[in-house]
């Protein structure tokens, strides 16, 4: 371990310093940070297909002296950091980003065409801000290697393939994360917010984010003659019938106390005025927290599709055919309520009760939760570092409506102030864990 340490202050950066205080030495790595992160930023990679991600940090990681597996779960990587007995904890960063076509008008913007599952080229952006979370990782690591004297126990630190896909940490776990490498009794991990003004942070205790799913619902009919419907099931009445009912799902049948949203994305049938096609396609967005909640709106959307197409007189070997797509859903993420409060309480007194704030739960999805869900041997939390400059929060009063959100062409954060933010965050979560007893 001794010769890492040696190798990473060997680089040309500043070395780590320990015995600074923790702010002072996160502000000294920043032009390093930073630099990162905009090569990141101009080098954004589309879920499972991360290659220069984890080539790029593989070896930084290793230089300050993790070991480090890479290919877990196809593109994923795990470093660990063992460092005398204690816990285990994981902290894990996200490293994909999305197919949009980038408008921020940044010098490091990306002008990177990737290819869809389907070899469509695409233009792809790091437009969920995971290359904040990939720097601020890196910051830590930095940090907690530098400062080993000063905590004790097992750091394992992940880099996640496929979190917009909802495919990552399914990968990383279906691939043997809790068998092939040490099985932390705690996770933390952050996504920037555009929610909030940059460096203020978010916890939710409970529920942060949704559980999400797609369904597909191929309502059948019997297609002809514009006009002659009497010899026809039409399936766009019968359809726009269906679309209709399902929010009853929502307004009549859910404890109104229980949020969810169904949104029917996708309504496409037909191909000209006079004819009533044989059949159209509905592409849905299902939202929940509890799972019996999800259950109920999972098997009302197929109660409903059936039902309609009866009422609509449709033969029985044309009933609709409702997929759910197993492989796209993602859970909720459940911040366990003990690990959330404390940390909480912990950025609040460090960080000050004007930097720390609890926010309500988002309809958004994250796999993050797959870590610790249905396991309570595990305790995890997902916070949120606010991205939005200042300026331009105080622009619109903290109207985030009125500003580019997650996933947005436009979206920009306040980098700079987000990595040097989650990294002390971080840190200190990491120290306060793992501390020495
Ligand atoms: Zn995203
Ligand atoms: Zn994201």
């Amino acid at each position: 371990m001794k010769r890492f340490l040696l190798l990473a202050a060997s680089l040309t950066l500043p070395s780590p310093a320990a015995a600074a205080p923790l702010s002072d030495a996160i502000h000294a790595d920043m032009p390093q940070l930073m630099a990162l992160y905009r090569d990141l930023h101009a080098h954004p990679e589309l879920s499972m297909q991360e290659i220069r991600t984890p080539a790029l940090l593989a070896p930084q990681l290793r230089k300050l002296g993790f070991v480090v597996t890479e290919h877990v779960g196809k593109t994923g990587a795990v470093a660990v950091m063992k460092n005398g007995p204690g816990p285990v904890l994981m902290l894990r960063a996200d490293m994909d980003a999305l197919p949009v076509k980038e408008n921020t008008g940044l010098p490091f913007a990306s002008t990177v065409i990737g290819k869809l599952r389907d070899g469509t080229p695409t233009p792809v952006m790091h437009a969920c801000g995971h290359d904040t979370h990939l720097a601020s990782f890196m910051g830590t690591a930095r940090r907690l290697a530098a400062m080993k004297d000063q905590w004790s126990g097992t750091l394992v630190m992940l880099l996640q393939s496929g979190e917009e896909t909802g495919e990552g940490a399914k990968a990383m776990l279906d691939d043997g994360l809790y068998t092939r490498f040490p099985k932390p009794g705690t996770v933390f991990a952050f996504h920037d917010s555009a929610m909030l003004p940059a460096g203020v942070i978010g916890v939710t205790p409970g529920y942060t984010t949704a559980n999400v799913d797609s369904v597909d619902i191929l309502v059948r009919g019997v297609g002809g003659h514009g006009a002659v419907p009497q010899a026809t099931k039409d399936p766009i009445v019968l359809a726009s019938r269906i679309v209709l009912t399902l929010q009853t799902l929502i307004s009549r049948e859910k404890n109104p106390l229980d949020p969810a949203v169904v949104t029917v994305g996708s309504f496409q049938g037909g191909t000209k005025n006079n004819v009533i096609p044989d059949d159209v396609k509905l592409q849905l967005t299902v939202r929940s927290y509890k799972p019996e909640v999800r259950k109920l709106l999972l098997d009302g959307i197929a109660r409903i599709a059936r039902g309609e197409a009866i009422a609509a007189g449709v033969p029985d070997d044309r009933m609709p055919v409702v997929t759910v797509l197993a492989n796209q859903a993602t859970p909720a993420t459940f911040n366990t309520e003990k690990l959330a409060n404390h940390a909480l309480d912990l950025f609040k007194s460090h960080f000050g009760a004007d930097r720390t704030t609890i926010l309500p739960p988002l309809m958004v999805g994250e796999d993050v939760g797959r870590y610790w869900l249905d396991d309570p041997s595990v305790e995890g939390t997902l916070f949120w570092v606010g991205g939005v400059p200042r300026a331009k929060w105080d622009a619109v009063g903290g109207d985030t409506t009125k500003l580019p959100s997650l996933h947005s062409a436009l979206w920009a954060p306040d980098a700079e102030t987000v990595i040097a933010t989650a990294t002390e965050a971080m840190t200190i979560a990491a120290l306060d864990t793992l501390k020495k007893s």
